[in-house]
Order: structure tokens, then sequence, then C-alpha cells
């Protein structure tokens, strides 16, 4: 069989890319069902994209490889793509857009989408193996027990990253890369939680308060979040993905609370009151119990000198913890690294040393941040291969 552009993998980016192929597309995918992450994402409403994406909301070897394809289909065009749609949306925080209805509209818009560009699209189909031959490349293909071959002159990846291996994850655009010599960098799981020793953290689980997490690298104000396992929330996941393993992380417990001065005051006004009571007025009580036990935390308010309060402070708003790892790929939202931008081209996402190559989507060493970075980055990266292999057509 014989197409013009064949793309692995109908997500977010293979589907978006799908839409600007022009002609002769074949998307393929081994899932039943086409975008299957979008369906799960944002708790079933989809963080489609953020009102403040750039390039800075991006980890990448090259920080400026994203912005060719982010500055060409941007955050505002794929809004007004769901606006065509009628699909009905809000911010819910920090410019992260969500459907008001279900992700599954997101998904239907898309396939929508492909089927009016008149792609092709095949499920429950497999990857046996690539070859390149001169007309471009031999795909064998197990299309739900039946074998088939399609040769096509550009080959996109589109089958994300390694997140999530329960949901069809498998790296396989990273085996291919590697198989035409482009270069991949090491990966590992982002926007994951962290896990500590001993279950250290269990007697707090589902406590959630407002939090300042930091490293060396990098700082997030967002939710923390108590696990049975570990830390969770949005400030945790950022962090996560500026994080390596052994490393310790600075939290403060008290990024917008004035404690110094309340327990200051309150000491003046009610010194007789035990100082856990009165933090336990200001922060989540079990908090405050754990926090007892582990600052030696005791006596009255009147107790406590200007230099007690102020080093509780210090100790609130700089607790040092080391995770002793994430929980991995199993619940990671991304994987980090992937191919080289070294190896394509910013501008189509086409391999620099494999004409009719393309890279896109989570495949790609871009990743973003919590908040609808990531399906951007697949939006726009789609659309930048989708033009480029309609324009080259
Ligand atoms: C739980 C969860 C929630 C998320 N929520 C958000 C959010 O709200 N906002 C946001 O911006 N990002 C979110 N993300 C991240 C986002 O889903 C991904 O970054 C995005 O889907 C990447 O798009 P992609 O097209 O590159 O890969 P994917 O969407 O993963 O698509 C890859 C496709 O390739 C197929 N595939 C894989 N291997 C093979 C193979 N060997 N053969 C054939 N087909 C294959 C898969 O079945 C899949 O359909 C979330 C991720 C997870 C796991």
């Amino acid at each position: 069989m014989l197409y013009q552009t064949l793309i692995l993998g109908a997500g977010a980016a293979g589907m978006m890319c799908a839409r600007y192929s022009g002609p002769s597309t074949l998307v393929i995918d081994h899932a039943r069902n086409p975008g299957e992450k979008i369906r799960i994402s944002g708790g079933g409403r989809c963080n489609f994209t953020n009102m403040y994406a750039e390039a800075k909301n991006f980890l990448s070897a090259n920080p400026h490889f994203c912005k060719s394809a982010l500055a060409r289909y941007t955050q505002w065009d794929f809004i007004e793509l769901m606006d065509q749609h009628g699909i009905a949306w809000h911010e819910k925080t920090l410019g992260q857009l969500f459907c008001d209805g279900s992700a599954k509209q997101v998904v239907a818009m898309l396939a929508g989408e492909l089927q009016r560009a008149g792609a092709e699209m095949w499920l429950q189909t497999s990857v046996i193996s690539v070859t390149r031959v001169e007309q471009g490349f031999s795909v064998a293909l197990d299309r739900d027990g039946t074998p088939q071959t399609v040769t096509c002159r550009n080959l996109v990846l589109a089958t994300g990253g390694k997140s999530i291996p329960k949901m069809g994850s498998t790296g396989l655009a990273y085996d291919i890369a590697r198989k035409f010599e482009v270069p991949v960098i090491d990966t590992r799981p982002g926007l994951v939680p962290f896990t500590f020793a001993e279950d250290r953290f269990k007697p707090l689980a589902g406590i959630a308060l407002p939090s300042r997490l930091s490293n060396a690298r990098t700082s997030f104000d967002e939710a923390l979040l108590f696990t049975h396992r570990g830390l969770s929330g949005p400030a945790v996941l950022q962090l996560s993905s500026y994080w390596r393993e052994g490393e310790a992380i600075s939290v403060n417990l008290i990024p917008e609370l004035p404690l110094y001065e309340l327990l200051r005051d309150q000491r003046q006004a009610e010194g007789r009151r035990d100082l856990t009571t009165e933090m336990a007025r200001l922060l989540p009580g079990r908090l405050v119990d754990h926090l007892a036990k582990e600052l030696d935390l005791r006596g009255r308010l009147a107790d406590q000198s200007d230099i007690a309060l102020q080093n509780l402070c210090n100790q609130l708003s700089n607790w040092q913890l080391t995770p002793s790892g994430t929980e991995g790929y199993r619940t990671a939202e991304v994987t980090l690294g992937g191919i080289d931008t070294g190896a394509l081209s910013s501008k189509t996402m086409e391999a620099k040393s494999v004409p009719g190559l393309y890279v896109i989507g989570e495949a790609v060493d871009v990743t973003g941040w919590l908040g609808g970075f990531n399906f951007q980055w697949a939006w726009s990266s789609g659309h930048a291969a989708g033009t480029a292999i309609a324009d080259s057509c």
C-alpha cells in the first residue's frame, strides 16, 4: 500500500499533524481508541493549553528549540479551534484552560478534523518493522491480526514517551530514531510524585496546603499534597521535572503566612496558649502534630523567645527533605529527554540526517510544565510537521 505520509500514533500530536499534512495520510495506533491520554487528562476535563504558554515553560537540552513551532501555532490558535467546534472552556488557575464538559469532546474534535482532512486512521495496528527504501520508508504493520506493508514518503513518529505504560506507551519513537542513528537524550519520568522511605508521611496522607518548593535550579508556588507514599500536588509535580536522584528539596510550608508576626502578636494576647495549639489555628492540625514531634515543639507561647519563634519560622520555610525516589513512569504525566532536538529542524520537525523522517510531541526532548503546556507542544509541533509535509508535496 502506498501513502504519501504515515503517522505512527493517533495521540494529541499525531492527530494534529494529520489535520495539516495533506492528501494520502494514514495514521495508525495500537490502541482501541485514539487520544486516550487526552481523554483521561485534567481529571477528564483536559487542560488543553495555557494562556501564558511560552518557551520558558519547557525543559529541553536546547531551550530555544520549541520557540519556532510555538510561535507559528499558538495557544490562541487552539482556542480558536475549540471555539469553532463550540467546545466550552474556562480558566481554572494560572492560565490553565480546561473543558467545561468532557475531554472526549477534544478527542472527537481532532478525530473529526482528521477525517475532514481526508486522512485515514487504523486502530489496533502495531508496527513490526521500519526500513528505508528508495521511495522513503517501508513499514510492516499488524492490523488487528492481518499483516500489511505500507510504503510512504514521509514517516512521522508521534508515539509519545514512556509515561504510563498501562496506557500503551512504548518508547517506539526512540527505538526507530536509534535505528536511523538519530540521537536520543536519556529519558526519565517527569511531573511525578516523590516517594519517601518508610512511609514517612503516611499519617499526613490527604493534607493539602499552599507551599513553595525549591531546589538549586528553580522554585514553584503551588499546592503541596501529602500522600501514603510521599509528596504530590502541583508544586511537587513541577519540581520533580527539575530534580535529580539523591538531591534534597526545600519545602516552604508558610509561603503566604506571616507566621512570625502572628505568633508574636498572639504571645502578647494569649501567652498561656500552647505553641502547637496556636499553630494548629494557622496550619492543618495533623501536620502540626507531626512537626511537633519532628521539631520538638513544646511549651506555651509565653515561653517562646523572639529567636525561638524566628528559628521555628525558618525551619517551616526551609524544611529540607530528600526524596528516596519518584513513582516512576507508572504515574508520571510526561517523559523528560527524548529525541535530541539538535538532530531535528525546529521549523519542520524533520530529522536533519534522514529526509522524510519527522518527530513530534512528547517523543522529542521538549517537556512542558504542568498546566496545559504539554498539549500545546503536541499541537504546535504537530502543526509544524504537518504544514511542512503539505508544503513539500
Ligand atoms: C494522566 C495524565 C494526565 C495528563 N494531563 C495533561 C493535561 O491536562 N494537560 C497537558 O498539557 N498534558 C497532560 N498530560 C501530558 C499529555 O497527555 C502528553 O504530553 C501528550 O498526550 C503527548 O502527546 P503525544 O501525541 O506526543 O503522545 P500521546 O498522546 O501519548 O500519543 C501517543 C500515541 O501513540 C500510540 N502508541 C504508542 N506506542 C505505540 C506503538 N508501539 N505502536 C502504535 N501506537 C503506539 C499510543 O497509543 C498513543 O495513542 C497528561 C498525561 C497523563 C499521563
